[in-house]
């Protein structure tokens, strides 16, 4: 249910794994073995981890809010999106500038995207292809909003 938010942490450069369906003793026995912070939208799940000792956060959903929410219990106070910081939003791994528009003919981006834009970014794990355009924009836009949350008094 939490996939949406999964996404845009990476985008944030947040070290990010997404399960959707996993059991929830396998789900908290990563979170202890790799010392990650849990965070669901399932209040069992939630109750459960936190018996365990397992740091969790719950959530309702993807949005501004919940997102400010996440953050600021992990003490961050902004966030700023930058590309070179960014995490693949499909797989969690580094983006890379692709430094030459010729490697990027193999992957079939369209000639008007190839024309209109400059820099291309790829990801090193599942080589999904990102470039400055309205994805950016939308990132940027829930960046704002969200530092706007977080720049609130409690
Ligand atoms: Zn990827």
């Amino acid at each position: 249910m939490l996939g949406s938010m999964a996404r845009k942490l990476r985008m944030f450069g947040f070290d990010t794994l997404y399960y959707n369906g996993l059991d929830d003793s396998t789900l908290l026995d990563k979170c202890v073995r790799d010392c990650r912070i849990l965070i669901t939208s399932d209040e069992e799940l939630f109750q459960h981890a936190s018996r365990l000792g397992v740091r969790s956060i719950l959530v309702k959903g993807n949005g501004v809010d919940d997102m400010a929410h996440v953050l600021r219990l992990l003490g961050i106070r902004s966030i700023a999106f930058d590309i070179s910081n960014a995490r693949c939003s499909l797989c969690n791994s580094m983006i890379r500038h692709v430094i030459s528009k010729d490697s990027l003919t193999l992957t079939g981006l369209p000639d008007e995207v190839l024309e209109r834009y400059e820099n291309f970014y790829r990801c090193d794990g599942c080589g999904k292809v990102y470039w400055e355009g309205s994805h950016i924009k939308r990132i940027l836009e829930f960046e704002k909003g969200v530092n706007n949350r977080l720049a609130e008094v409690e």
